[in-house]
């Protein structure tokens, strides 16, 4: 028996003990109807990582229709693959219109391992996956009258969260950001960093604000020659340094973990649950953030969070970002046990003019984020906001 196969069946034991389905009783549902939903969201203000910017953020909103029940889902991909993925939103209404859709319609669920053959057995296409995948999540959790963290078993009801703060034109106008986020309540902070955009930010921070919760992220930006700029960075008592290097290379992650004192937390590497058990096993990280959409989907999602927790790394939640349905569904996955860092969500608000789901996403009095108690996503969709962002839409019975 080969070693993926065991773990195979290591992960999907995992699942089974988690016991996701609709009830004990065989009930069964069919979908009837799937709704795509492409809109186009302004941001507040242009986002900047090191490898670009944007100005709006596109998102497919996925309805999913099965007896009275409407389950609600996003993929939000980027606006192309030279930003964060290589998916895009025409990339994932293809992948969904042409492949997974026919699959879903008609068939007979009880549990969500009936899809996995749907959703599996396909190479890649992540961002494509989650928005039908998780619309599927929020029916199961509506059809047993629960909240969707009740559903996949979470623990935390206040989630702690820290505001990720794009490149800027000037340590002014950095520093000035961060005291506006510290001021509103935030207590944890990451920048994105590049190559002539990152001791100095950092030390400034440091000198201006203290000892705050303070994380980088270099969404891949550099090299293992540039070691030096680490060990400076190593100076400033970081909670973690994310993603410093080229996505796909685990090892020289290993190489630079083994050479400074701070975490590495990856991001981008962590594309599937195989490619995390490799992270782990070798030593590339010492923290994982997990992005639904870049791992295809909350059952991943949770698979990821299980071997994590197996292996005492602890983990938080990323968001790409997305509009309030994602950010709902990623607070749900928030909501378990080893989900021990700030997570990158934020009240509603914070990156969008205006967002499509009501109630807002709001901060408690203790400063972190209450979870929805609504069975399901715990909010529901603002039509007249869908439409004034709405891009394009498909039907499919
Ligand atoms: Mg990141």
């Amino acid at each position: 028996m080969g070693l993926s196969l065991i773990y195979n069946l290591f992960c999907n034991f995992n699942l089974s003990m988690r016991d996701y389905k609709l009830n004990d009783k065989g009930m069964k549902m069919k979908i009837e109807k799937i709704e795509v939903v492409h809109l186009k969201l302004p941001l507040n203000e242009t986002f900047e990582i090191s490898t670009g910017s944007i100005t709006e953020k596109d998102c497919l909103i996925i309805k999913l229709h099965a007896d009275d029940y409407i389950g609600i889902g996003e993929s939000s991909p980027t606006p192309s693959p030279y930003y964060y993925s290589y998916e895009t939103p025409y990339t994932c209404i293809h992948i969904m219109k042409d492949f997974i859709i026919p699959r879903l319609l008609k068939r007979d669920i009880k549990k969500i391992g009936d899809v996995d053959d749907i959703f599996d057995n396909m190479r890649g296409n992540n961002f494509a996956k989650v928005g039908l995948e998780t619309a599927l999540w929020d029916l199961f959790a509506k059809y047993s009258g629960k909240s969707l963290y009740e559903f996949i078993g979470g623990e935390n009801k206040e989630i702690p969260w820290k505001m990720s703060i794009g490149i800027k034109p000037s340590i002014r106008e950095l520093l000035d950001t961060i005291e506006r986020f510290l001021d509103s309540g935030c207590r944890s902070i990451k920048i994105k960093i590049k190559r002539g955009w990152d001791i100095e930010p950092v030390r400034e921070i440091r000198g201006k604000f203290g000892d705050i919760d303070l994380s980088v992220d270099a969404n891949s930006f550099y090299v293992l020659e540039d070691i030096e700029i680490f060990r400076e960075l190593d100076k400033y008592d970081l909670t973690q340094i994310e993603q410093p290097l080229h996505y796909e290379d685990l090892y020289d992650h290993h190489i630079l973990q083994s050479k400074i004192n701070t975490p590495i937390c990856l991001d981008e590497s962590i594309d599937s649950v195989t490619t995390c058990k490799n992270a782990l096993d070798i030593g590339s990280c010492k923290i994982v953030n997990i992005k639904i959409q870049r791992v295809g989907g909350l059952k991943n999602a949770i698979l990821i969070h299980d071997m994590c927790k197996k292996k005492e790394i602890p983990v938080w939640v990323g968001f790409i970002p997305e509009s309030g349905v994602g950010d709902i569904i990623g607070l749900a996955l928030c909501s378990l046990s080893n989900v021990l860092c700030p997570s990158d969500i934020s009240p509603t608000g914070a990156y969008f003019k205006e967002d499509i789901i009501i109630p807002d996403i709001t901060m408690g009095k203790s400063g972190n984020i209450k979870l929805p108690e609504g069975i399901g996503l715990g909010c529901s969709l603002d039509n007249d906001k869908v439409d004034k962002f709405k891009v394009s839409s498909f039907e499919f019975k």
